[in-house]
């Protein structure tokens, strides 16, 4: 049974993120999708409200569970009997932090590598941090979220939309 870990801050899920569960859902046994409670970041959602949306979303993959963790992923990736850390690449940009990331956990913990999956090409520009920038200036973000985020989002902006 292969079993991968899906880490991220999630900060909202975007159309990119989803792409690349459901490509990550049919390779694995089991993917748990994993929002990390990092302190040291403010987010626009809060932990527990990132995993609800996820577990919406996900709702109709049934090898697909959420969580959040904290502390080290490689750890977490171990209590949980996962081998595998799945990320996805959107540019050259993401390469070099990703590449260092996947290299300093397998440095930390050797039964665990990284898998990463290239964006597709839809989603390439797509960012949480984009989403939220637009968002906060009262922009179209539909294209970006499933509609039940975008209200969300916009709500936490002060402006139901
Ligand atoms: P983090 O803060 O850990 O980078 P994110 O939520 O921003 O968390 O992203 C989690 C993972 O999803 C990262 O590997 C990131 O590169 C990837 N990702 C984010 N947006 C996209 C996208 N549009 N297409 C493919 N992968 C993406």
């Amino acid at each position: 049974m292969k079993a991968a870990i899906y880490p991220g801050s999630f900060d909202p899920v975007t159309y990119g993120h989803i792409d690349i569960i459901k490509r990550a859902a049919d390779i694995f046994d089991s993917l748990t999708v994993s929002v990390l409670n990092n302190k040291v970041k403010t987010p626009l959602f809060s932990v527990d409200e990132r995993v609800n949306i996820l577990k919406e979303v996900t709702k109709d993959i049934t090898n697909v569970s959420v969580e959040s963790y904290e502390g080290l992923l490689v750890e977490y990736c171990k209590q949980n009997n996962a081998g595998v850390i799945i990320r996805g690449l959107r540019a050259i940009t993401d390469f070099e932090y990703e590449l260092q990331l996947a290299q300093t956990n397998r440095k930390l913990g050797d039964e665990v590598d990284t898998i990463f999956l290239t964006t597709s090409l839809e989603y390439a520009y797509l960012s949480s941090s984009t989403v939220k920038e637009v968002a906060s200036f009262g922009g179209d973000i539909s294209k970006f979220v499933p509609p039940f985020i975008a209200d969300m989002v916009y709500e936490k902006f002060g402006a139901g939309k």
